[in-house]
């Protein structure tokens, strides 16, 4: 999605080898013209696919699934992050990872907003190694439902959770695949 690929050249920040801050527009300061243009693109993208809900994950996922939700008329629900292992039956729960912030967390839905036959749409802002995203995938499974596929704002195409999806037959729809970051410059895919 050019818009988009213009927007992280001229507003993203490289931290060291890995990391993509887009600050300026996506994860601090929210512009809405871009969340716009964003679920628009993810709803050109699987408008086909009978989806009836979005899945994301606290805290980044939140937004851009709200207004995506807005474009499918459906429901956006997010895994939260759990406090306590000391946690009910009444929940799908998966362990993830976090890539940013190098922390292991259970995270959780409640058993009331997902169910067997719901066709449900992950949505996330960044694809690194795809713990966030295979922890959703779980919590589909878990709960008997369709995945239809994942909408990702940002992949780093150098990291290895786009393979891991895509291998286990998983659509992966990604606005922009980040080829390389070295030394601060951006390529695209
Ligand atoms: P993964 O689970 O695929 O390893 O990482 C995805 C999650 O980590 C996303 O939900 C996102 O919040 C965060 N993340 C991973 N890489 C980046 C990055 O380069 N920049 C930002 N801002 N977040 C990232």
């Amino acid at each position: 999605m050019k818009y988009l690929e213009d927007m992280i050249l001229e507003h993203g920040e490289v931290v060291g080898e890995d990391i993509l801050k887009v600050d300026s527009f996506l994860n601090h300061r929210m512009d809405w013209q871009v969340y716009n243009e964003i679920a628009q693109e993810f709803y050109r993208l699987f408008s086909d696919s009978g989806v009836n809900m979005l899945l994301t994950i606290e805290a980044s996922g939140i937004g851009i699934a709200a207004v995506t939700a807005q474009h499918f008329k459906v429901p956006a629900v997010f895994a939260k992050k759990a406090k306590t292992s000391n946690i009910g039956d009444d929940l799908y729960r998966a362990m993830v990872h976090s890539f940013t912030h190098g922390s292991t967390s259970d995270i959780v839905v409640s058993k009331k907003y997902i169910s067997a036959g719901d066709r449900v749409l992950i949505i996330d802002d960044f694809l690194a190694n795809g713990q966030a995203a295979l922890g959703l995938v779980s919590i589909v499974e878990q709960a008997g439902a369709e995945l239809v596929g994942c909408g990702i704002v940002i992949e780093k195409g150098f990291q290895e959770g786009g393979k891991k999806l895509r291998d286990m037959g998983i659509r992966v729809e990604s606005l922009a695949i980040i080829k390389s970051m070295s030394e601060g410059k951006i390529v695209f895919a």
